[in-house]
């Protein structure tokens, strides 16, 4: 059984011109509410592989955070600890997409910012009961320190998604079994630029270091850097016509731990997570995006 603890927003998009500069209007196109948060995004792409899998995570009681709950429900979710906060709105994202492409995003955790160490307490045995815990860094720290605690002291796997970006301490590192950062995020946790195998392996020995038998560094369509024990090695994936990258991060870790609670070696969950995730940069928006079991054995079998 896999546990996912983490976010929850509803993503507002707008394509724009450009980006309104200061004090200036602009007309934009094609507004939609997505479904999207690195936790719900990891946690939907598990379930959409089949994994048996409970989410732990704080939503609004506004209209948005009613709907997503029972969206997870019919995704396969285990709702039982997905918290509804009275008064208080779901977790956003205001996102402007440019038409030459580029993003602008301002994020407000709202409900997510009520995932603290005590809100947890009653979650704790379902984490002690898992195999996996998998958590990103958009909820507060103080709930993904205890939780990692309670997961490591039971033998329970834990899985770090250290995004967004930020620092983190040597004792939460320590509760860490395999860490899967994307280029910006190793940067920031070990100070290494990684832009070839000599850097990715050092930034890998840096967190090494820290306790964290694997690691994983995320290099977009080059694919993964997988070091164990101080040896790596690039473990490539998958070449398509890319439309949109959001979510390609939360595709790879959901996939990836489903294909290790199949019981699949590191190496094939990473060639999985990378055919699921190679499919949701086809398509757009962030759980939109997100591919079904059956997609991804297609694809893998093309
Ligand atoms: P993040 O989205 O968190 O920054 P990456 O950009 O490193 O993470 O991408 C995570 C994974 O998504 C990659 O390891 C790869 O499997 C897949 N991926 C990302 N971008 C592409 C792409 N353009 N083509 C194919 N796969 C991609």
């Amino acid at each position: 059984k896999l546990v996912v603890l983490g976010s929850v927003n509803a993503d507002h998009v707008l394509q724009v011109p450009s980006f309104p500069r200061p004090g200036e209007t602009l007309h934009g196109r094609n507004y939609q509410v997505i479904p999207g948060g690195k936790g719900a995004n990891q946690a939907v792409a598990a379930a959409r592989l089949n994994a048996d899998i409970g989410f732990i995570a704080c939503v609004g009681d506004d209209s948005f955070g009613i709907n997503i709950r029972e969206n997870f429900r019919m995704d396969g979710i285990d709702i039982t600890a997905v918290k509804m906060q009275p008064n208080c709105p779901t977790g956003i994202a205001m996102i402007q997409v440019s038409d030459s492409g580029e993003n602008s995003i301002c994020l407000s955790a709202e409900a997510n910012a009520k995932l603290t160490a005590a809100a947890i307490e009653p979650d704790l045995e379902r984490i002690r009961q898992a195999d996996y815990l998998l958590m990103q860094l958009e909820t507060p720290l103080c709930g993904i320190e205890k939780a990692a605690q309670v997961g490591k002291d039971a033998n329970t796997i834990v899985i770090l998604n250290p995004a967004p970006a930020r620092v983190l301490s040597d004792e939460l590192l320590a509760c860490v079994d395999m860490i899967t950062p994307n280029e910006t995020e190793a940067e920031v946790l070990t100070g290494v630029t990684v832009t070839d195998a000599e850097s990715a392996q050092q930034a890998a020995n840096i967190l090494h270091a820290k306790g964290i038998q694997t690691v994983m560094i995320t290099l977009g369509a080059k694919g993964v850097w997988l070091s164990q024990d101080g040896r790596g090695d690039i473990i490539a994936g998958f070449r398509v016509e890319a439309t949109d990258t959001t979510a390609a991060g939360d595709t790879f870790n959901g996939a990836f731990v489903t294909g290790l609670l199949d019981g699949l070696v590191l190496e094939s969950a990473i060639k999985f997570a990378h055919a699921a995730a190679a499919i949701s940069v086809t398509r757009f928006g962030a759980q939109t995006s997100i591919p079904t079991r059956k997609e991804v054995e297609d694809f893998l079998a093309q």
